[in-house]
This record gives structure tokens, C-alpha cells and sequence, in this order.
């Protein structure tokens, strides 16, 4: 940057003269590729400039400027505002007008603009630079002395109200006000007349609220918005959104000195945002809104109602094709779907903003596949930039195409997915009912960031007012949440906390369900069906093949059931990872056989019990054996403590208690007062840590004897039926090498003794969970006997932390987010250096003992996208996890594999 003088309107005193870091960037300087240094909004204006579209100039104050600021306690750093002002004087003659001109003003918006977009969420301040004199110049330049005042006004707004703190609320009833005195509904029919004592009346505003004059020098003005801009990276809704989106605090924001272009000129001005592609649907199409004569933040805010963007072509059709072009080679530029801000002053296009659409699931999977077919990207590419959670938007419930409900409303799809909720109209009770379990839609005129936290706890979203680029269209899409903006028929009456639509009124908690896909709106509830299978989804198929061709792991299922093996089969599992034999104790004609065998005094009872339940589980086991034939099924030996399967303590000394006092039924008192004390035998303080998993096979063999007789048996049959059953053995909550042999030992001759009987030989493994951080330890031992693992990370988890889930969620760990003495809800993401460690110790020391020892995962966590990237990295063969999740974990094992191949290059 060149040396530049000091403007003469500059106090000295404010100018640091020592020599410093580069903290102030030219658009002209920069580039795309400097997005951590200038934020995405500076490096987009930066590469637009270069790349010679029209941007009015502008200058970046880096992001490191602002950590600087907050490192040395909110003080401009060293150097800062020279370089400012060097700036300025070079902006001054780009724009070929000056700052405090009498005659030819400039004037500017001061942006924020971070690394990651943050829509809305930090403050802008436009037509910076006007006092008495410039507005005065303004207005005679313009010819326009109402476009003028008008500026006036929404600076002294924006500047209040996000530099300043005042209650925006107190600008806009005394809009209000002079609207109702002049007899006008909208802004623009404001006389010069009304607009002057407007302005009187907001400067009157700011002196009460401060107790300061409005600064009338610009300098002063630019140094506070900057300062503002700072501040706002740390406002609590951007803290909010961040911890949504998992945006790092330490960022920082830059902030952008641009000059000001005004779309409000009159007939040939106008402002607009557009994407490059339909960002709901991925077409092909130029898609947003346009506003003729008015200012950039009025599309934004959703007050007027905008135009569909090819009117455009309409008003201006030769600003419509050059801006069209733009759009063309930006996306070519950077290779994804643009949203672009743009603004005409009469009859020049100004570009204002390119960055990365956020867009739906089903856009970024149709994006992503048609921008292979165009040679646009590879298909690595393609995989990398899908999300997971928009992949799994794909598989939002929809209404149920033969519901016969007739919707009332139907506004503007802004986010894809049905939901049914109780209608709730403040982000608090959102919040506060959505926490508590409820489901809740949160309904409002429109939304702003400061409604953040209630949507983020809402099932859906529906707004009366707002375009597709709304704030609430915007938030939902990116929170995956179903959303209808401008639902114009709805009326919304905040106060009363209702909405009425042609004389039919819903107040708050009754029921509502949208569909935010269509855009309907339903007064109660409207049966929904799941979206349809992911396999017969074109570019989601096509997406997911990649991926199947760039991944290590393998992904499989958690399926108890043969329809659950078969939904995971559908969704591209290639093995179950973990099938629970509980439920086969639990079902109705089970239950009293299985209860009898827990009060039975002798081995030999218990055993006539178990010849009872054999055939039973045998034929669940041929069931999932025969689905998932060819591949691997792990099976999970009894792992609940056995109280489990008794009625609940409470109702018995109840119910023994009753029927003492009636004297009634002597036979069925006898027998619950049996039951009872045996309750009472196994009652445990802690039965989490109690007597389950491989303890209960060690004190009562012939159960896991019945149980491996049933699934060898299953197997054998089977198999001489040519079905390639291939069961593995997984015995539950081990922690020494000394219990899984005990156990083992016991197994292995029924195993042994089956297949002779039958005739036939299974390949079968014998194998364990490492869920107790014993195993994990003395791994390398366990492996002598273990043929594979499979990392239970719930219990896991559990026993490293020592929280007991359920008391934990329940009592502490929000509590421990909000104070980050944890980063994340490790029963949501494996707490990598922890667990992790664990983990990855476990499957060195195994593998030491038996080279090729099969690893996998069947927690919950095996379909966590970061988990999965951690089970890449240490090197497992499969993540298992609930058939429902199998093509995210897909799509999570590629991107693990595609991420590491970039770290090591
Ligand atoms: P956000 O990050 O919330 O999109 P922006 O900083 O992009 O906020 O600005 C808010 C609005 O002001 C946008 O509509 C933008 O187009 C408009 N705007 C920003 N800078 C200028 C400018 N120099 N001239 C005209 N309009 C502008
Ligand atoms: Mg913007
Ligand atoms: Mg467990």
C-alpha cells in the first residue's frame, strides 16, 4: 500500500506513526485465497475486483486485527488506524469523492465479514460519512433530497443501534409515529419534510441514550464502527451460532470499508440476491429477489415484499444479462454455487458480495453430481463437499401423500422436511418447551439472529413475512430444520401469541404441522412418511458410489431384527455389527419362560428353562443369519443385569402389599412375594456396575451355552441349506483376559459339538467388546484369546469419565458445555484424547498379539461423522451403527479417507 498523506480533517492525536503489521488490505490487493487473513466477504470482493468486475472500493481490516484487539483488551492495535487512513486516502481517489465534502461526499459501509459466513449475525453499518453538510450534498447531487434524508435516517439507525446499543425498537416506533402523523404506509412516500424532523427526532434519540451529541465527523464515525464490527464477533448470538455451526470463537472477523452505491435512486436503481443455482432444489436457474429502488438490507429484512429475480430482466434486461454473466464465471471462479449480493445504481450493476450458497440437501446432492457431468469437479470433490447432515435431510419425513389434510396456508419452501409441533411464538418458549422434550414450531412475523437460540430447539419454522433469503430461511437451511417463510395468509399476532388464517385462529401449544418442502401449512396433525430410500435417489446413489470407492472402512449395522438388517442391507451395510439378544428375553411369549429361569434355585431348573428358549432364539437367529447371508453377523451375548427382566420392585411391594391388606388371590401373594425377594437378591446399588455382560456368563454358563447352541445351530442349518451364515461371538463387558477365557472355555466345546451334530462346519469368531478401560489397557493379552473387538465407546465413555450417562445428561454436562470444561457431549463425538487414547492403544496392542484382529465400532457414536473420522485414523475395519445412519457413516468413512489423503500429501 502506497505511503499516502494524512488527510488535513484527521485529528493527529489518533495517529499512531510507528511502524506495524499489515492490518489494512485493498481490495485490490487481495485474493480468494486469503480468506483466514480478509474473511470470506474480503476475499470475495477482493477476487471479484480482480477478476475486473465492477466492485465499488474498498479496503479489508484483517482478522488478526481483531484478535489483536481483544488480546490487548479491546484496543485498536498498533499502527491500525494510519494504515486506516493511508487506506482511505487511496479509496478517496478511486471513488473520486471525498469523505466530508461539501460537494462530492463519499460515503461507506463498514462490514464484518468472517472466515466462515455467519449471515446477519454481526453488524453492518451503511452511508457512513453523513452529518448536515454531506447530507446536503448528497441530496443536491442526487437531485433527490428525500433519498437523501432517508439515508440520513437509517445511518443515524444502524449506527445507534449496533455501534451505540440503543434499543433499535425506540428508531422504529418514532418511524412509526411520523409514518401514522404524514398518513403513509411505507417509508418511501416519507416527505423531505417529515424526514427532516425524522432525523431532528433520532439524533434526539441517540443525545438521551447516550449523552452524547451524534459525532458529525466522519473519522469519528468510521473509527467507532470499526471498533463495533470487532465487538460484534463476540455478541451472544454470534456465540450461539457459532457453537451451532462449530465455528471456532478465536477466529476473529475482519471488517470491510467499502464505498457506498445506492439502489434507491429512483425507477433504475434497485438491489438483489441471487443464486447461481436453485439452492432448494439444485436446478440449473438463476434463482432470488429483486427490489427495485430501495437499499440492500430491505431484501434482507423481508419489510417489502421483493420480486422474483427475473424481473430484473424486465426492468433492466441488459443489467440482467451482464449480471448473469457474472454469476457464470464466478461459479466457474470458484467452482460451487455463488449467493450474490448486488445493487444497481441507476442502471450500473454494482457487485456487493460473493460467497458460497448454503443450500439444502437435495440442491447440494443434485449440485454436486451435475457439476461432475459439467467437468466442473472431480468426483473426490463431489464427496468431500457434501455434509453429512444435508445427506441425512434427504432422509426428512414428508407429509404422507394420501393424508387428506387440506393445508391452510402455503408460503414460500425455505428448508425441506415435515414436522408437527405445537405452535409456540418466542424463541424463548421455543426454547424452553423444546428443551423440555416438547415439540414445538415456532411461528413468527419473521425472525431475527436474536431468535437463534428457539429455533435452534424448534421442530420447524414458519414465518409470515420473508423471501428465501430471509433470516429464517437462511438459519433453517442451515440447521437442517424444516422452515416456510412468507406465509402472507398467516396472520401472526406476536402479543396474543396466536396466528388466525381466514377466521380459523391457533393459539400457543395447540398443534401444527408444515411441510417445508411444499411450503404447506396444517392445523394439527398430519401423518408423515419417511422420504424415500436413498438407492433409488439418483444423485444421492451416485454420490455414495464414489464414496464407496474412496473409503477404507467398512460400514455396518447395528440391527436386532431381521427388518432392521434388512433396511441396513438397503442402505449399503456390509455386515451387523451388533445384534442384541436382549429382546429375545423381553418379547410377550418369552418373558415368563425367561422369568421362571431367574427364580429357578438350581442349575438344573434353569436349564429346563433354557431348553425352552432354545428353539425360540434359534429361529431369531436363522432369521438375521439368513438376511444378512454371505456377511458378517455379530451376536451379543446377555449383557443386561437380570433384575432387568423382573417386574419393577416398586409395583411389586405395592401390589403384594394391596393384596395382603384384601386378603384376596393367597396363591398370586405367594408368588409375587417369591418374585419380590428375589428382586430384592439381585437389587445392586449400581447396577450399571454391576453383575452383567461376561460376569453373568461366568456365575450362569448354561445361559450363554443356550445362547451359542442357538446360534450354531441357526447357522448349521443354515448352512447346509447353502446360506452363508457367518456369525461372530461377541461376549460383552470384558476386563480381563482371565473372564473372556473362563467364558471361552465354556463356549468353545458347544460350538464344537454342534457342528459335529449337524454335520457341517461354520466358520465362526470368537470375539469381545472393549468397553472397560481394563480391556483396553491389557489389550494385547485379551487378543490371545479374542479374535476380533468391537469398541462399545457408550460404556466406554462411561467408565472412563465415571459419569453414568443418564445422570450425566441429565444433571451436569450442559452445564459443563456452557463452561466448556468440555468441548463436546462425548456421548455425542468419542472424546479424542481420552477415550481416544484408549482406543487407539487397545488396537496397537492387539493387533501386536494377533496381526490381522477385525476392529470395529458398535456404539452409538459409529455413525458420528467426527467419531468415524476418528476410527479411520486409527486404523479400524468397520464402524457399526443404527441402519438409519449407514449412508452418512458411507459419506463420513470417504471424507476420512479423502482428508487424510490431503493431510499427507
Ligand atoms: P450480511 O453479512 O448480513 O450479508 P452485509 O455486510 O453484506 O451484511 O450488508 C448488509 C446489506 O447492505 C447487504 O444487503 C449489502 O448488499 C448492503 N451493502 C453493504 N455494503 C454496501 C455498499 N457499499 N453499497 C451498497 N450496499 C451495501
Ligand atoms: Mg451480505
Ligand atoms: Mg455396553
Amino acid at each position: 500500500m502506497g505511503k499516502g498523506t494524512v488527510p488535513s480533517w484527521l485529528p493527529h492525536t489518533i495517529c499512531s506513526m510507528s511502524a506495524a503489521r499489515k492490518w489494512v488490505y485493498l481490495f485490490k490487493e487481495g485474493s480468494a485465497s486469503m480468506r483466514d487473513l480478509l474473511g470470506g466477504k474480503g476475499a470475495g470482493a477482493a477476487e471479484m475486483t480482480r477478476a475486473g468486475m465492477p466492485v465499488p472500493p474498498g479496503f479489508t481490516i484483517t482478522t488478526e486485527a481483531c484478535r489483536e484487539y481483544y488480546a490487548h483488551g479491546g484496543k485498536l492495535p498498533e499502527g491500525l488506524w494510519k494504515q486506516v487512513t493511508d487506506a482511505l486516502v487511496t479509496l478517496e481517489k478511486q471513488a473520486r469523492k471525498r469523505f466530508r465534502d461539501p460537494r462530492n461526499p463519499l460515503l461507506v459501509s463498514v462490514r464484518s465479514g468472517a472466515k466462515f459466513s455467519m449471515p446477519g449475525m454481526m453488524d453492518t453499518v451503511l452511508n457512513l460519512g453523513l452529518n448536515d453538510v454531506t447530507t446536503r450534498a448528497l441530496a443536491a447531487r442526487a437531485g433527490d433530497e428525500r433519498f437523501a434524508l432517508d439515508a440520513r435516517r437509517r445511518f443515524i439507525q444502524m449506527f445507534g443501534k449496533t455501534v451505540k446499543g440503543i434499543d433499535g425498537q425506540r428508531f422504529e416506533a418514532a418511524l412509526t409515529a411520523a409514518k401514522k402523523r404524514a398518513g403513509v404506509k411505507t417509508d418511501p412516500e416519507l416527505s423531505p419534510v417529515r424526514l427532516r424532523s425524522l432525523v431532528k427526532r433520532y439524533l434526539a434519540i441517540y443525545r438521551d441514550a447516550t449523552g452524547h451529541e451524534f459525532p458529525t465527523d466522519p473519522a469519528e464515525q468510521l473509527r467507532d464502527a470499526i471498533e463495533a464490527v470487532f465487538r460484534s464477533w463476540n455478541t451472544p448470538r454470534a456465540i450461539t451460532y457459532r457453537r451451532m455451526e462449530r465455528i471456532p470463537d478465536d477466529l476473529g472477523t475482519a471488517v470491510n470499508v467499502q464505498m457506498m452505491v445506492f439502489g434507491n435512486m429512483g425507477p433504475t436503481s434497485g438491489t438483489g440476491v441471487a443464486f447461481t443455482r436453485n439452492p432448494i432444489t439444485g436446478r440449473k436457474e438463476l434463482y432470488g429477489d429483486y427490489l427495485a429502488n430501495a437499499q440492500g438490507e430491505d431484501v434482507v429484512a423481508g419489510v417489502r415484499d421483493t420480486e422474483p429475480i427475473k424481473a430484473l430482466k424486465r426492468h433492466l434486461p441488459k443489467v440482467y444479462a451482464q449480471f448473469e454473466r457474472y454469476g457464470r464465471k464466478l461459479e466457474k471462479h470458484y467452482r460451487d454455487v455463488q449467493d450474490l449480493e448486488f445493487t444497481v445504481e441507476r442502471g450500473k450493476l454494482y457487485m456487493l458480495q460473493t460467497r458460497a450458497a448454503k443450500r439444502t440437501g437435495e440442491a447440494a446432492v443434485n449440485i454436486a453430481v451435475d457439476m461432475v457431468g459439467e467437468h466442473l469437479i472431480t468426483e473426490r470433490e463431489a464427496v468431500a463437499r457434501i455434509e453429512p447432515r444435508q445427506l441425512e435431510q434427504l432422509l426428512f419425513p414428508r407429509i404422507a401423500p394420501g393424508a387428506k389434510a387440506q393445508p391452510i396456508a402455503r408460503g414460500v419452501p425455505a428448508s425441506p422436511g415435515a414436522a408437527t409441533g405445537e405452535a409456540v411464538f418466542d424463541a424463548d418458549t421455543a426454547a424452553e418447551w423444546g428443551k423440555s422434550g416438547k415439540s414445538v414450531i415456532l411461528v413468527r412475523v419473521e425472525t431475527n439472529p436474536n431468535d437463534v437460540h428457539g429455533m435452534v430447539e424448534a421442530k420447524g419454522i414458519l414465518t409470515q413475512t420473508g423471501g428465501t433469503a430471509s433470516h429464517a430461511a437462511l438459519v433453517a437451511r442451515g440447521m437442517g430444520r424444516p422452515c416456510i417463510v412468507g406465509a402472507s395468509k398467516v396472520a401472526v399476532d406476536e402479543d396474543q401469541r396466536s396466528f388466525s388464517v381466514d377466521g380459523t385462529t391457533v393459539k400457543q401449544g395447540e398443534e401444527i404441522t408444515i411441510d417445508g418442502t411444499t411450503g404447506d401449512v396444517f392445523v394439527g396433525r398430519v401423518p408423515t412418511i419417511e422420504a424415500r430410500s436413498l438407492s433409488k435417489h439418483r444423485a444421492a446413489s451416485a454420490i455414495l458410489g464414489w464414496a464407496d470407492e474412496t473409503r477404507r472402512l467398512q460400514v455396518w449395522a447395528n440391527a436386532d431384527y431381521p427388518r432392521d438388517a434388512r433396511k441396513a442391507l438397503e442402505n449399503g451395510a456390509q455386515g451387523v455389527g451388533l445384534c442384541r439378544t436382549e429382546h429375545m428375553f423381553m418379547e410377550e411369549d418369552r418373558l415368563p419362560i425367561v422369568q421362571a429361569m431367574i427364580m429357578a434355585t438350581t442349575t438344573r431348573e434353569r436349564e429346563k428353562q433354557l431348553a425352552r428358549l432354545l428353539p425360540i432364539q434359534r429361529g431369531d437367529f436363522r432369521g438375521i443369519l439368513s438376511v444378512m447371508a454371505g456377511l458378517p453377523v455379530v451376536i451379543r451375548l446377555i449383557d443386561p443385569p437380570l433384575h432387568e427382566f423382573l417386574p419393577n420392585r416398586e409395583d411389586l411391594v405395592r401390589d403384594t402389599a394391596t393384596l395382603r391388606a384384601t386378603g384376596k388371590s393367597p396363591d398370586r401373594l405367594k408368588r409375587l412375594e417369591k418374585i419380590l425377594a428375589r428382586v430384592e437378591e439381585l437389587h445392586e446399588a449400581n447396577p450399571m456396575l454391576g453383575l452383567r455382560g461376561v460376569r453373568l456368563s461366568v456365575l450362569f454358563p448354561e445361559i450363554t451355552r443356550m445362547q451359542v447352541r442357538a446360534i450354531m445351530e441357526a447357522a448349521c442349518d443354515l448352512r447346509k441349506r447353502n446360506v452363508d451364515a457367518r456369525p461372530e461371538i461377541m461376549i460383552p463387558l470384558v476386563g480381563t483376559l482371565a473372564e473372556l477365557h473362563a467364558v471361552h472355555a465354556e463356549l468353545k466345546p458347544v460350538a464344537q459339538l454342534v457342528q459335529k451334530e449337524k454335520g457341517v462346519r461354520v466358520p465362526y469368531k470368537f470375539g469381545t467388546m472393549i468397553e472397560i478401560p481394563r480391556a483396553a489397557l491389557t489389550a494385547g493379552e485379551i487378543a490371545k484369546e479374542a479374535e476380533f473387538f468391537s469398541f462399545g465407546t457408550n460404556d466406554l465413555t462411561q467408565t472412563t469419565f465415571g459419569f453414568s450417562r443418564d445422570d450425566a445428561e441429565r444433571h451436569f454436562i450442559v452445564n459443563y458445555l456452557e463452561h466448556k470444561i468440555l468441548p463436546r457431549n462425548p456421548f455425542e463425538t468419542i472424546d479424542e484424547d481420552g477415550v481416544g487414547r484408549l482406543m487407539a492403544l487397545a488396537v496397537k496392542e492387539g493387533r501386536k498379539t494377533r496381526r490381522r484382529l477385525e476392529v470395529g465400532i458398535c456404539g452409538e457414536h459409529g455413525g458420528d461423522p467426527d467419531s468415524i473420522r476418528l476410527c479411520h485414523k486409527l486404523g479400524l475395519n468397520y464402524v457399526s451403527c443404527s441402519p438409519f445412519r449407514v449412508p452418512v457413516a458411507r459419506l463420513a468413512a470417504a471424507q476420512a479417507a479423502i482428508g487424510d489423503s490431503a493431510s499427507t500429501k
